[in-house]
């Protein structure tokens, strides 16, 4: 039986026995990859077998691995998920993805969506997928989503004026344009590269209809800012099953995301880099212990400021480094093992010219 045809059977079977034999959920996991390969570096790879690893892991403790289009459809439309659903996506299309992951993934008959730079693909680069492999993943039930045109630093640049707006958007909607023509209807989703974005991105994207993914840490619920969804990184340093298990049992932090601050840092604008995280508590009576909320600043434990009952704000103790920074912040789940998960990538940046990573 196709991959495809096993899929829609299983999610409609899912859909018709889960609610009598588990209790539903309003929220959903992201784990993001890059390679299954052991050739590719390290910190954005794994190899097929420590895939295989994560794949037999969420077998045997019961996730859901679901489409990403049904967990955004029903979070948005309040209908239940499955308990323990989990996403698996992947960015930039290498080809490693077809030739090792597809196999194990059809092995567990486990959905899964891969955001695509259009360019390298054009360009016939050797590393990623061709046009032709795209699209048999899409008659296989694959989702394609948008990850644009050549993987630029969107947000590293000399001013965000209407010109850097105008381009980038040409960037993302070249990139959308291309999916079509090559493979037809691709939802309207991106994933930042570097996960790297600023509130102006955001916003312009909220008005083209877009939806966009970040590689910041935490879980989707109603209360997600859906321009900067996040996910959990599951390759390199973070494919370590002991830790991604905290990851994959964890619940989002109820709190008003779509209120946080611009998550880039001028430094050559004036702009201090120790930049303060207010954040919104929207329920608060479901945390735990409050005084066993923690923050982790770059690795470093760092306890939060309460100003009320609902709100708190977090500050790194130094000014960050150059680049990507984090900001993680954990509560227990009243009565229960696992954790809320809240996180927050901030950008600093002096205007230079970005790394070739
Ligand atoms: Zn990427």
């Amino acid at each position: 039986m196709n991959f495809k045809l096993v899929r829609q059977l299983s999610i409609l079977c899912l859909g018709l026995v889960w609610p009598l034999i588990s209790p539903a959920a309003d929220s959903f996991n992201i784990l993001l990859y890059h390679h299954i390969s052991s050739t590719m570096p390290r910190s954005t790879s794994l190899s097929a077998q420590e895939f295989e690893g994560h794949l037999e892991y969420l077998k045997q403790n019961n996730y859901n691995v679901i489409d990403l289009a049904l967990a955004i459809s029903s979070v948005q439309q309040g209908t239940p998920l499955p308990d323990k659903a989990i996403v698996i996506t992947f960015d930039d299309a290498w080809r490693d993805i077809y030739e090792q992951g597809l196999p194990l993934l059809k092995k567990y008959d486990y959905p899964f969506t891969v955001f695509v730079n259009t360019d390298p693909v054009d360009q016939k680069n050797r590393y990623t997928m061709t046009w032709d492999m795209l699209r048999d993943l899409k008659k296989q039930g694959v989702i394609l989503a948008n990850h644009t045109r050549d993987h630029d630093y969107l947000v590293r640049k000399p001013n965000y004026d209407d010109q850097w707006l105008s381009d980038v958007l040409d960037n993302i909607n070249y990139a959308q344009q291309r999916l079509t023509d090559e493979l037809g209807p691709v939802p309207k989703w991106l994933a930042y590269p570097f996960g790297e974005y600023n509130n102006r991105l955001k916003l312009a994207l909220k008005d083209q209809g877009y939806i966009a993914f970040g590689q910041q840490s935490g879980g989707i619920a109603e209360f997600s800012d859906w321009q900067a969804l996040p996910r959990f990184s599951a390759a390199g340093r973070y494919s370590n099953l002991k830790t991604l298990k905290t990851k994959l049992e964890s619940q989002p932090f109820p709190a008003n995301y779509k209120a946080f601050s611009n998550p880039v840092i001028r430094t050559d604008q004036g702009v201090q880099n120790q930049p303060s995280l207010a954040v919104e508590l929207t329920k608060a009576q479901k945390l735990g212990v409050r005084q066993q909320l923690s923050c982790f600043i770059v690795g470093d434990r760092k306890m939060p400021d309460w100003q009320s009952k609902m709100q708190f704000t977090v500050q790194a103790d130094q000014p960050l480094g150059k680049g990507r920074n984090r900001y993680n912040c954990t509560a227990p789940v009243w009565g229960q093992k696992n954790y809320y998960w809240l996180s927050h990538q901030w950008l600093i940046y002096g205007g230079e010219a970005p790394p070739k990573e």
